[in-house]
């Protein structure tokens, strides 16, 4: 059993069954967490009894870190884990200003498998448990020597038919003692599981949801979204907008611009009139073109009158930057390898 998957006071349970001092817990945890050690050997302060009471009955560390691919800017750094059933998934590392995200990935292949997205082109092999999604934190953080600021789900997978692991390695991040990443600094980002956005309503969890919107209108989502076609643009949005009166904050989505899809003039007009009673952010992302999927990005005087039109109309917009291009680390590039 991996011992990432504990919170500190289950640990203090297990442990105190077994006869330790719950201050045994406090202190395994600032070697995970703060001091960042892949070994229980490395816990110096604790018993030698304990150590090998801990080699016996946990695992500390299951991800391998395979490669690292570093942008040409020097800013995004893709990072691929080989898992220990043989699986890979990858990571990646942003650096902005003061900021050091981490995009993470919550399963291996995706689902759903939005037409234009490399995640969901070789189908679903399993969930990620909560232990390997914080694995990819602690083994960025590590290679980097520096705590990262940000959490973003935006890699492989759709984190919200995740949900139980996904919620547990929130939990386990964001504790104030410990790795120190607040819920405010954690994003979830979904293609729109309804049931399952209710359900993270239900749990007192305060992190940021963003919506893969990608489409004004029912008809032209369900073309490139066709898994999630039974949950209509209407009932998302009053599902979020709930999901963001619990949270006390705006809720944002996503836009991927796919040429002739939902780039027209047309297409901004009708998001306008979608999203302009609410208070949102719309994050408009070019899309990066994958092998065989056949969609393009639109050019980039397209991509300006599509954005002028929203901001003409008052609308929060910004548009995301693509970074990481060159090593395929950018939105919907990572894709599952085979085993090996
Ligand atoms: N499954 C979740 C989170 C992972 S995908 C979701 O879909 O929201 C993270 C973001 O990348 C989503 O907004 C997704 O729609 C977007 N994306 C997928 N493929 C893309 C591509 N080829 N170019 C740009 N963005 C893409
Ligand atoms: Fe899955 Fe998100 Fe890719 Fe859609 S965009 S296939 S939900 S990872």
């Amino acid at each position: 059993m991996s011992i990432l998957s504990y919170k500190l006071d289950d640990l203090k349970d297990a442990l105190s069954k077994e006869g330790y001092k719950a201050f045994s817990t406090s202190q395994i945890f600032e070697w995970i967490y703060k001091k960042r050690v892949f070994t229980f050997d490395e816990m110096t302060n604790l018993s030698k009894d304990l150590r090998n009471f801990l080699n016996k009955n946990y695992s500390l560390s299951s991800l391998k870190l395979k490669k690292i691919e570093v942008s040409k800017d020097k800013e995004t750094k893709k990072y691929l884990f080989e898992l220990e059933d043989g699986y890979f998934i990858e990571a990646v590392l942003i650096l902005s200003d003061e900021r050091k995200t981490i995009c993470v990935s919550s399963q291996v292949g995706c689902k759903v498998k939005c037409t234009f997205c490399a995640s969901g082109k070789k189908g679903f092999f399993r969930n990620l448990l909560s232990f390997e999604i914080i694995e990819q934190i602690l083994g960025v953080a590590n290679n980097i020597n520096e705590n990262l600021t940000h959490v973003v789900f935006m890699g492989m997978g759709e984190p919200l038919l995740n949900l139980e692991e996904v919620i547990k390695a929130i939990e386990i991040i964001s504790d104030d003692k410990y790795l120190k990443i607040s819920q405010r600094r954690i994003t979830v980002s979904t293609s729109g599981i309804l049931e399952n956005i209710e359900k993270l309503k239900e749990r007192d969890l305060k992190v940021n949801l963003a919506l893969s919107l990608h489409a004004p209108t029912d008809e032209i989502r369900k073309k490139i979204m066709p898994y999630v076609k039974k949950y209509k643009l209407k009932d998302l949005i009053a599902s979020l907008k709930g999901y963001g009166f619990h949270t006390k904050r705006d809720i944002s989505f996503e836009y991927i611009l796919i040429k002739d899809i939902n780039d027209s003039i047309e297409c901004a007009k009708k998001l306008h009139l979608l999203l302009k009673d609410i208070q949102c952010s719309i994050n408009l992302i070019p899309y990066n073109e994958i092998d065989d999927l056949g969609y393009k990005r639109p050019d980039n005087n397209k991509i300006f009158e599509f954005k002028s039109f929203l901001l003409s109309r008052k609308m929060n917009v910004s548009q995301r930057y693509t970074k990481g291009k060159d090593i395929a680390a950018s939105c919907g590039q990572l894709a599952i390898k085979q085993r090996l």
